[in-house]
């Protein structure tokens, strides 16, 4: 007899799943535009030269050693970040009622961030958006959450949101849910609420007394620029919200594999602070005692040095624009084959995805006669296009939609 007998199957990660038939496929022509990373136009991980010469100035640095972080991490690097969210004059720095803990990425923010608010302020009810990125649900059920729920995002017919769908499941949502927000550039939809919008939004969190927390894993990835990536956070810090964000460096540094995080934490009064950084040092020593030091080291070096920081906002540039020419140049495509239906919320759409609107037997058909890997959403990983492989996707989707 096994312990283990009663173990049932779990189901497959989509994304996973989708990268090892991508791999295990031996077709010449074979496209990935599944799983979300930074690609070169040569199809190549890009290591970003700013982190690459950090790295090589530790390595040769015989003062540095391998010895623990606290347990909420390198404290210039969870400065920096929140710094780098907030903005460094923002006010509820000066007022002292905001601070950053280091944690395992985007994730581990977002993991940390709700196991806090199941245990102490007792939250029992999660709405994530339709759709959204596919781990929200499963962090915040692990966390203890017993509620989740769902608010309309996507609107297949316009290709944009549906915002009063919206507006009115967050007006219906009992007091005390968190809401989860995507800081900027919304995974999948690529689509991000405007500025009156997001009024429009904080005036319902703050009416109904929801809890906003954001999910920030593109700023300065999204746009190029990161301050308009950040614009809808300090927007809600300066109307007084009490809120957590998480942050991820996978993207924007490309230190995917890592695990560079922030959860920074805003609160109204800086009269709390000591016993909720305690508690969730708690959480965090329960968990995984401390965090690990290399990306975190890289991140503040760079985040802390106006001249590397210089170069890293370029390379973010390279990057985020890099996504826009592909954009551009997959819409331009489609026109010209004459592609039924529109195709301009491609370049509407923002950050590594678009969702494209393909329907799951056009993906599906996609795989099978083109090799183009993407999500059975039809969602596509814009980083995975190159000059080289665009006319090919094109081409794939024209026959998906005409077939
Ligand atoms: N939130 C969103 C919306 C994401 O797209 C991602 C990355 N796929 C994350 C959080 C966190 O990723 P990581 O844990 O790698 O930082």
């Amino acid at each position: 007899a096994t312990w283990f007998s009663c173990v049932e199957m779990g189901p497959p990660i989509e994304v996973f799943a989708l990268n090892k038939s991508f791999l295990e496929d031996k077709h010449p022509q074979k496209v990935n535009l599944g799983v979300g990373a930074y690609r070169t136009n040569e199809g190549k991980p890009w290591v970003l030269p700013v982190v690459r010469r950090t790295e090589q100035q530790m390595a040769a640095n015989e003062e540095l050693n391998h010895e623990y972080l606290p347990v909420l991490g390198l404290e210039s690097f969870s400065s920096g970040a929140t710094g780098m969210l907030l903005g460094s004059d923002s006010p509820a720095l000066a007022d002292g009622r905001a601070f950053g803990v280091q944690t395992l990425s985007g994730t581990g923010a977002l993991k940390v961030g709700a196991d806090f608010l199941h245990k102490h302020l007792k939250l029992t009810t999660f709405y994530y958006s339709s759709p959204t990125w596919e781990n929200h649900g499963l962090i915040f059920s692990n966390a203890g959450f017993t509620e989740p729920r769902q608010y309309r995002y996507w609107n297949p017919e316009t290709r944009n949101i549906d915002f009063e769908g919206m507006l009115e499941d967050l007006k219906n949502a009992p007091k005390g849910s968190v809401i989860i927000l995507h800081a900027c550039a919304h995974n999948p939809t690529g689509c991000d609420p405007t500025p009156e919008q997001w009024e429009k939004i904080a005036d319902v969190i703050e009416e109904k007394g929801l809890f906003p927390f954001f999910d920030s894993a593109y700023q300065g990835f999204a746009s190029g620029d990161l301050l308009k990536d950040a614009q809808a956070v300090r927007y809600f810090v300066k109307r007084g919200f009490e809120l957590f964000c998480s942050q991820s460096f996978a993207k924007n540094f490309g230190l995917y594999n890592e695990r560079v995080g922030n959860l920074t934490v805003v609160m109204k009064d800086k009269k709390c602070m000591a016993e909720v950084k305690s508690q969730i040092t708690l959480i965090i020593r329960g968990n995984y005692s401390n965090p690990p030091n290399h990306g975190a080291r890289i991140v503040s070096t760079v985040l802390n040095d106006p001249q590397l920081f210089k170069e890293w906002e370029d390379c973010i540039k390279t990057m985020s624009s890099r996504i826009l020419s592909m954009r551009k140049g997959l819409q331009e495509r489609l026109e010209k084959l004459g592609t039924p239906g529109s195709w301009d919320h491609i370049t509407r759409q923002i950050g590594m995805f678009s969702y494209t609107g393909l329907t799951e037997s056009q993906v599906a058909y996609m795989v099978k006669e083109f090799h183009i890997y993407l999500l059975k959403s039809g969602r596509i990983n814009m980083c995975g296009l190159t000059t080289s492989n665009i006319d090919h996707v094109a081409q794939g989707i024209h026959d998906a939609v005409t077939k």
